[in-house]
């Protein structure tokens, strides 16, 4: 109990990914009340997204409702809604959801809205190549490819099929190797024998980025090695290479060779990360500065300067120049939470965040994956089991873990894809959300990467 008042210290935390889950889990026995606020109902582990988007695994698998995550926690409320903006001076957190609006006040605040997708400038990019932000992003991604198969077998004009067969990747980081990789499996393992008119091995599956190698961030061997396996599978790679256009109908990019148009029907984008609208708003009302990809500048302890009370953590804090993945949201987030114990009980604060890297990885193909843990680098075979073991260990859920484990040897072992239903609703709906609105948004300002656009 607060001194010299009826009730807990109030902490609210805004976003439920992995930042602001695992602070909330490690406040679990803190005499505190949370508020959990998230966009959505569920946490989503962005990292096998990829895999919904290419029928291994159902959404649930890898998005568990946040309310069954934390049932056995007592101080724990739930909320659904998208924070729309933060009164730093009240000290409460403006919140929007599908018909009601509502106000959160709050004593210690924790923000992990992590990051949105950006496109460059070139927003209009998104209607035509889906980033991979969102469960949304995924189905949607998930009707276009099996869609396009399903429209390559109808056509019967050679320009036109080749159209719906040609599969284009943008951004050769480890998402879209992934994406690259699993499309090219697709086509080449998956689908073959089940088409009267076309065969799936002919399909064309071209990675595209600027920069001169694929997963740079991983080295050179690991990337030369992530290459070898790329062109093993038939993924066509074209580094170098800029994106100046997207259409309906094909893609323009500028090559070492000189502008180029590739006709594709079936586009995504995998490059690159902006912070998210609340991040902007947030700086704005606390009166601190945000880096060039809009990141808020914080303290070395994770808090805003100025602003012992405010943490942001995860994807949408800039800090010594840490990378936005998941184990500096899980342990920024803990941080955080650590920090909030020692100044209820009284403790020096104001520890300096230190981040215990872990190392990255990325699956190129079943079976072959690269993994960088240190001075360790590995591939292959090798690199895919510490994949599998690394993704069982951090899925939450059991039940999610022993269902993700009997899709992967439907996929892996065998030559299906067990989630291949795709709704003409879930390749259409962001131009209709777009044309008409969400019907409960209209007049306010939603933020987010599921939130209504
Ligand atoms: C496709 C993909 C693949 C990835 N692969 C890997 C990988 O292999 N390894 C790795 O380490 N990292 C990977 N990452 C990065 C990793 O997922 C992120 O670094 C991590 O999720 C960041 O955690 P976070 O808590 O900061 O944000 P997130 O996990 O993004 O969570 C943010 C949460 O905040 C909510 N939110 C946002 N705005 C608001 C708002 N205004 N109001 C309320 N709620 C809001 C969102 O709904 C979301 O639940 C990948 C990311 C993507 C997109």
């Amino acid at each position: 109990m607060a001194q010299g008042t009826a009730r807990r210290h109030r902490v609210v935390i805004v976003g439920a990914g992995f930042g602001g889950l695992f602070a909330a889990k490690a406040l679990r026995r803190a005499d505190v009340d949370i508020t959990l606020i998230n966009g959505t109902a569920y946490h989503l582990f962005q990292p096998l997204l990829y895999q919904v988007a290419t029928g291994i695994l159902s959404e649930g698998e890898i998005a568990p409702p946040i309310r069954e995550i934390l049932k056995r926690q007592r101080n724990v409320d739930v909320k659904l809604g998208w924070v729309t903006d933060v009164d730093v001076a009240a000290k409460k957190v403006l919140v929007s959801a599908p018909g009601i609006d509502y106000t959160v006040e709050y004593d210690t605040l924790v923000v992990g809205a992590g990051a949105s997708q950006s496109y460059f400038g070139n927003d209009g990019f998104a209607d035509h190549a889906p980033g991979m932000k969102s469960i949304d992003d995924a189905l949607e991604l998930r009707a276009r490819i099996f869609g396009a198969f399903e429209l390559a077998d109808l056509h019967e004009d050679p320009a036109e099929r080749e159209r719906w067969m040609t599969f284009v990747v943008v951004g050769a980081g480890p998402t879209g190797v992934e994406m690259a990789g699993q499309i090219a499996e697709l086509a080449h393992r998956n689908l073959p024998g089940q088409y009267k008119h076309i065969d799936p091995r002919r399909a064309r599956v071209i990675l595209i980025d600027a920069v001169d190698a694929v997963l740079k961030t991983f080295g050179d061997r690991l990337s030369t090695r992530a290459l070898r396996q790329l062109h093993l599978l038939g993924v066509e790679v074209e580094l170098e290479t800029k994106v100046v256009g997207v259409d309906a109908t094909g893609i323009d990019v500028d090559t070492p060779r000189g502008r180029e148009r590739i006709s594709s029907m079936t586009k995504m984008w995998a490059a690159g990360v902006a912070a998210p609208p609340l991040a902007g708003k947030l700086a704005a009302a606390a009166g601190v500065k945000t880096d060039r990809a809009g990141r808020i500048l914080v303290e070395p302890d994770c808090t805003l300067p100025g602003h012992p009370e405010i943490f942001a953590v995860g994807d949408m804090m800039a800090l010594d120049n840490l990378p936005g993945v998941a184990q500096v949201a899980i342990q920024s987030g803990r941080h955080a939470a650590d920090q909030i114990k020692r100044r209820l009980a009284g403790r020096e604060t104001g520890q300096k965040f230190t981040y215990f890297d872990k190392g990255s990885m990325a699956t190129i193909s079943r079976f072959h994956a690269v993994a960088s843990i240190g001075k360790v680098h590995v591939s292959g075979f090798v690199g895919w089991l510490m994949w599998l073991a690394v993704h069982l260990l951090y899925l939450v859920g059991f039940k999610n873990r022993v269902t993700a484990v009997l899709h992967w040897f439907v996929s892996f072992l065998g030559r299906g894809r067990a989630e291949r239903v795709a709704t003409f609703q879930q390749a259409y709906a962001r131009a209709a959300v777009r044309e008409y609105g969400d019907p409960f948004a209209r007049g306010r300002v939603s933020t987010g990467p599921d939130a209504p656009k």
